[in-house]
């Protein structure tokens, strides 16, 4: 269902004369439709030069038996249009009902996930006045591949996938949202004191990019404590671009602490489509009482306008609220006797704005967004010779009271006629044969490093007659996994103690 919504002109200022830009919207359920109003009338009276689709999801899309929120045909306008501005929507309670978000996010190749966290002090009361950070989370790789499998009785694994295209993408957009907001520090947080393979391209990958922003400020902070900081000192930090599971956890700890979830807006990026949202629910409590705050749709409608290279009408908007909120006009969520001069419902809070378009905040610092939108170019990169140097089997084993001194001679005698020799054995990753402790814990899964027995690097066939020998043995291999270098550079990590 596509309809156009006519625009409400009045007269403002503007500098940026473009062809408006067809945007897709959806009314959303609960509080959706008010606060897109109040948006939307917003947008009109500052001249966003933008037209809009209207299409349907949530609550009553998926009454109509669509699983996950949306109907069929929404897809090609969201598409079509690129740039998607989303009201809260409803899910129903049971099960069978799919995320709406996490369909959209998946299907279309979102890979960056925006969230300011700012706080409003001392107009909207805050314990971290200071804080004005966001957090840049990568979308689609890490632990939420879902890649799981249980191998054994005792054991199961999950496989964490981290690309070099995948960093490469959301570090670069972490860069560039830092220049076209204006914004001076990237942090990087990772755990690849750990993870040094993993988390560690991650952490290659900002040093590389970071290079090419000398403008820019870049750091590294190690997760654990990086997240204790932006609990204690989120004024600290400015952009910080991280993993999935890290961003996830994160930015659910800064949006709290900030105290303005009400106020915040996000945003999913990809290549070809964004779409952007506020932090909130449907709030369904409130919801056809003209009490509900716009703030948090209107903050995602500016993430929007930067997205689409219009700046300067975001800037407008942007400072007209902080105008607004300095002004003590504040709907019923945000509103504090003592600290508040009026309390405003929906639609006298967005004429409030209107009636400042044009005005700067006078104690909160202004917005200035720096023309051009937000592109990340892809780079290539020449493909490293890779070797193959030798292979892990993965056993599932539970005779001989899991003596590892047993499971090793019988894998060295087994091995040793196919051309290999054994390594090392770890459980758990630590490493039990030879010379393990007889302290370390072991369960029935056993990670055997099998090496060439002869010089220079194995191949394919050579794995298979291994792993026929190991077989013959009477040996339960789970899993292998091939050990490579890249242009000579170990692929591997040693296990502990190897
Ligand atoms: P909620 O954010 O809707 O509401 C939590 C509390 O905050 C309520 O008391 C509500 O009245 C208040 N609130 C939220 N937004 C407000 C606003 N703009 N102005 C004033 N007060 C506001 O969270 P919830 O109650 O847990 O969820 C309600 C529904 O929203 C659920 O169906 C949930 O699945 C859905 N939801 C949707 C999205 C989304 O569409 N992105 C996000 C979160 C929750």
């Amino acid at each position: 269902m596509n309809t156009t919504h006519a625009p409400h002109i009045q007269d403002a200022p503007s500098t940026e004369t473009t062809t408006p830009t067809p945007v897709t919207i959806a009314y959303g359920d609960g509080i959706g439709p008010e606060i897109m109003e109040a948006t939307l009338r917003i947008l009109d009276a500052a001249r966003a030069p933008l037209t809009y689709d209207v299409i349907e999801v949530g609550k009553s899309v998926y009454e109509r038996g669509h699983t996950s929120g949306i109907a069929p045909e929404a897809w090609q306008t969201i598409r079509r249009n690129r740039v998607f501005l989303k009201a809260p929507i409803t899910t129903p309670q049971g099960g069978g009902y799919k995320s709406l978000n996490v369909t959209i996010r998946k299907t279309l190749n979102l890979y960056a996930n925006v969230r300011p966290s700012k706080s409003y002090a001392p107009f909207v009361m805050s314990l971290h006045p200071g804080m004005d950070l966001v957090i840049i989370r990568e979308n689609e790789e890490d632990l939420y591949a879902g890649i799981e499998h249980r191998q054994t009785p005792e054991v199961a694994q999950i496989l964490k996938l981290i690309t070099r295209p995948g960093s490469e993408r959301i570090i670069r957009y972490a860069f560039e949202y830092a220049r076209a907001y204006g914004r001076r520090k990237v942090t990087c947080m990772t755990k690849d004191n750990i993870m040094k393979i993993t988390d560690g391209l991650f952490h290659r990958v900002f040093d590389e990019v970071a290079a090419e922003y000398p403008d820019l400020e870049a750091e590294h902070q190690i997760i654990d404590i990086g997240a204790a900081r932006v609990a204690a000192q989120p004024e600290q930090f400015d952009v910080i671009v991280t993993l999935n599971l890290y961003g996830d956890i994160l930015s659910d700890i800064a949006a709290q602490i900030a105290g303005s979830v009400g106020l915040a807006g996000s945003a999913n990026i990809g290549d070809e489509v964004a779409m952007f949202e506020a932090v909130h629910g449907s709030a369904p409590d409130i919801a056809g009482k003209d009490v509900a705050n716009p703030s948090g749709l209107l903050v995602a409608a500016t993430q929007m306008l930067v997205h689409l290279g219009l700046g300067e009408v975001a800037g407008r908007i942007k400072n007209a609220w902080l105008r607004t909120l300095e002004d003590g006009i504040h709907t019923a969520d945000i509103y504090r006797p003592g600290l508040s001069h009026r309390e405003v419902g929906t639609r006298q809070f967005t004429q409030a704005v209107i009636d400042r378009l044009g005005e700067q905040p006078r104690r909160l610092q202004p917005v200035q967004y720096r023309p051009g939108g937000i592109r990340v170019a892809a780079r290539s990169h020449p493909r490293p010779e890779k070797t193959l140097v030798g292979v892990d089997a993965f056993i599932d084993w539970d005779e001989e009271g899991r003596d590892p001194n047993v499971i090793g001679g019988r894998l060295e005698a087994a091995a040793g006629t196919a051309g290999w020799r054994l390594k090392m054995i770890t459980n758990r990753g630590v490493k039990v044969y030879p010379e393990g402790l007889p302290e370390t814990f072991c369960t029935d899964h056993w990670r055997c490093r099998f090496l060439p027995a002869h010089d220079g690097p194995a191949t394919f066939p050579d794995v298979l007659s291994l792993l026929k020998a190991l077989h013959e043995a009477g040996f339960e291999v789970i899993k292998t996994e091939h050990l490579y270098t890249f242009d000579g550079e170990r692929g591997y990590s040693l296990g502990q103690g190897e």
